[in-house]
């Protein structure tokens, strides 16, 4: 019995189809059995209503048509009480139901068992019989083991899926880190990191011209790629490095390589991933066998060139995706670059296993308003080709929601729409408060993408970050590159002034061609002091803002984590030397090359305190609340594990804000907010109950933060502060979110 019953399992394991599944069930499970019918119904987790999918013995007609509540027949019996039923005659048991035109009268005996999976009932499994007779002990223990391996194997494997994608949802909930607020619904796109040559399966595919056509792509594309790389180092002359890319471009250009390559594409329709390890592995195993040291060393070139190859075709995975239809991006780890290779039409949510609330990928997400959830303890695999809808202020996400909850994130969904163009109307008026203050709301940069381009929205550029370009490419920005980037953004913003800050490379702010590994990288080199110990870097950086700014005058520059008056006092040094050599080599007149307002970012404790002697170089002051939090509070600002310790309206924070503006204003110095904080509707309010006037934050964050001073009274504020003082936040928050309701708000910000 135990063959039999494995056999039965194997066949509807093995099956095509959920149709074809259930149909080896019914047949082979009648037949091991001996009875006169074998019928399958499913639970339909949306209706919550048993449809019969498959039937040996019943009218087939019935098939997909027949639904039965929990409370009809005896099958629904064995639903509500989620067991085993055997009746000798179940036409005189109470529950019995008779349906027309279902041939059930001709059966007497009946024997139904439920299909569980971790108690929740998939489905139930009926045998039925003419002569009248309770099932034996065989055949019920032989149908609870069938339903458990049912349940265990294929439900678990392939219905599930199949369910889905015939709408009816077996929906599972997990949760991660809420990054960027917003909801969104849409199939997942999971994207899969390079794979490494060991572990790439041979497997056939369907169309060998399209992974003919991926490969001969990857080719072009490693190809450039090792020309560019040998042109940089042939520029640092003498450098031997470039002989090895001469190497890799004998392997690319071996025409029997090549060959054997498309050989194994159009020849044999292996995927170009596959192809590529076959081949590749040969050479490494032929060079790896030769006597000679330098052919020995070879076979780590082939295998460079596989890797790279593989790396180029796992990118195609975006290149050649179709993105008319919306996504939500699933990846393990899901990095600032990878965002922006998304087309943002179609890029609806995003989702990534590993990250946390200030990495780039997390402020990039919040900058383009696109709702974001990061560590989320699950692998990308649970997403592969499921729908999804998500909550990026909760953190939640439900891969494969039934119909009710689609519907109720559709409608969520245009309601949150519906209060964006609300306040988008107002996206161009500036702000004055209901007491007539006047407030500037600055934009947060850098990432030069179209919609950070779109007008004079805004009253300047607050912090554009310089380093993000640098990040998003493979190598360092030469000077012209810089040139264009700088200039082609003070011309957008051409009415306002714009602050750069220099380079803030360091601590999470990696960059892949300049690994810096730390204990400490927080508290290591990053920031001024990278680039004060790489003045060459700083040097250009410097000289390619002043160019670009011939002929507009909008330039401000800034300098991220100042610890010290030397740090300020040496780099202004370095602005004058970058000022007078540019004003020399291109025979500028002072009036033609403007010498910037030079500011720092607050975000260090110890410049905190050194406010009056900064004040003798620095012009302004920005503040940096995403990094002055983590270091008042001693809390990495990504470490998951103390995310619950970070907290910027906590009372040391909140104290060191007050105490910043009362010092800039007894030293007249200009001061504004450029952190997170300033585009949190209620981080906004208590810093302008503090004094502060001037905000920069990120693009997503403008419209409703606009919408929302325009409708707020500041003295009205500032009484609910006084009242609870600096340091009963949560009686802040609360009376903040009461005034938000009473001024008719709260659907804008909290809901
Ligand atoms: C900050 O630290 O608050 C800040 C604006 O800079 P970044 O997030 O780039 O470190
Ligand atoms: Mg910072």
């Amino acid at each position: 019995m135990l063959t039999i019953l494995r056999k039965i399992v194997e066949s509807v394991s093995s099956a095509e189809s959920l149709t074809l599944a259930m149909q080896n069930l019914v047949m082979k499970t009648k037949e091991a059995l001996g009875v006169d019918c074998c019928s399958v119904y499913i639970k339909d987790q949306t209706s919550n209503m048993l449809q019969l999918i498959a039937t040996d013995g019943l009218d087939p007609k019935a098939v997909g048509t027949l639904t039965l509540g929990f409370d009809e027949g005896v099958v629904g019996l064995v639903a509500r009480n989620l067991e085993m039923i055997n009746l000798a005659d179940a036409s005189n048991n109470p529950n019995f139901k008779f349906i027309p035109g279902l041939g059930e009268e001709l059966f007497h005996s009946f024997l139904g068992v439920p299909i569980v999976d971790q108690s929740i009932l998939l489905g139930v499994l009926v045998i039925q019989q003419k002569t009248p007779r309770k099932f034996d002990e065989i055949d019920e223990s032989f149908m609870v083991m069938l339903a458990a391996q049912l349940a265990g194997k294929f439900l678990e494997a392939n219905l599930k899926k199949e369910m889905a994608m015939l709408g009816k949802s077996v929906s599972k909930t997990v949760s991660g880190l809420p990054v960027s607020k917003g909801l969104a619904q849409a199939q997942a796109f999971v994207l899969r990191p390079p794979l490494l040559l060991e572990s790439i399966e041979i497997k056939k595919c369907e169309d060998p011209s399209i992974q003919y056509e991926l490969f001969h792509q990857a080719m072009l594309q490693v190809q450039l790629e090792l020309d560019r790389l040998m042109l940089k180092l042939n520029q640092s002359a003498g450098s031997p490095n470039s002989k090895i890319f001469e190497i890799y471009n004998m392997i690319l250009n071996d025409r029997s390589f090549v060959d054997e390559i498309d050989q194994k594409i159009m020849g044999d329709s292996l995927y170009a991933t596959a192809a590529v390890k076959l081949v590749c592995e040969k050479y490494i195993n032929k060079f790896k066998e030769m006597e000679d040291p330098y052919f020995k060393d070879r076979a780590a070139d082939v295998k460079d060139v596989a890797q790279r190859l593989l790396s180029k075709l796992a990118h195609s995975q975006v290149e050649f995706f179709d993105f008319s239809k919306p996504v939500i991006l699933v990846a393990d780890e899901v990095t600032a670059s990878l965002l922006v290779e998304i087309p943002r039409t179609s890029l609806k949510g995003v989702i990534s296993c590993k990250g946390s609330v200030n990495s780039h990928a997390a402020i990039l997400a919040r900058n383009m308003g696109v709702p974001a959830i990061m560590n989320i303890g699950e692998s990308i695999d649970e997403f592969d080709d499921h729908y999804i809808v998500m909550d990026g202020t909760s953190g939640k996400i439900i891969i494969e929601p039934d119909n009710a909850i689609r519907e109720e994130y559709k409608q969520l969904i245009e309601t949150e729409n519906n209060i964006r163009e609300i306040a988008e109307k107002e996206l161009y008026d500036s702000v004055v408060t209901l007491d007539n203050q006047k407030i500037s709301v600055e934009l947060n940069a850098g990432m030069n993408l179209d919609f950070e381009t779109k007008g004079n929205f805004v009253d300047g550029v607050g912090l554009y970050r310089t380093e993000i370009p640098f990040m998003l490419q493979d190598n360092v920005l030469t000077e012209q590159e810089q040139i264009n980037n700088y200039r082609n953004f003070l011309i957008s913003f051409k009415d306002v002034p714009v602050c750069m800050r220099t380079l803030d490379i360091g601590g999470d702010k990696q960059l892949s061609y300049l690994k810096i590994h730390e204990a400490n990288p927080a508290l290591g080199w990053r920031g001024v002091r990278l680039m004060l110990d790489n003045r060459p870097l700083f040097m250009t950086q410097f000289k390619a803002m002043l160019k670009a700014n011939i002929g507009l005058g909008n330039l401000k520059i800034m300098i991220p984590m100042i610890s010290s008056s030397k740090e300020i006092e040496e780099t202004r040094q370095m602005l004058d030397l970058a000022y007078n050599e540019v004003k020399e080599e291109m025979g500028l007149t002072d009036e033609q090359l403007r010498y910037p307002k030079f500011g720092a970012m607050i975000e260090v404790p110890s410049a905190v305190m050194l406010l009056e002697e900064l004040s003798r170089t620095a012009d302004f002051y920005s503040i940096g609340t995403n990094d002055l939090t983590q270091y008042i509070l001693a809390v990495d600002r990504n470490n998951q594990k103390v995310a619950h310790c970070y907290d910027p309206y906590h009372p040391a924070v909140l104290r060191t804000l007050d105490y910043i503006f009362k010092e800039c204003q007894r030293l007249d110095k200009p001061v504004s907010i450029c952190g997170e904080m300033a585009g949190d509707y209620l981080g906004i309010l208590i810093l302008l109950a503090i004094g502060y006037r001037t905000f920069s934050m990120n693009l997503s964050s403008i419209a409703r933060i606009k919408y929302l001073l325009r409708r707020i009274d500041v003295s009205k504020i500032k009484q609910i502060i006084d009242d609870a003082g600096l340091t009963n936040i949560e009686k802040i928050k609360t009376n903040l979110k009461n005034y938000i309701s009473e001024q008719n708000l709260t659907r804008f910000y909290f809901e």
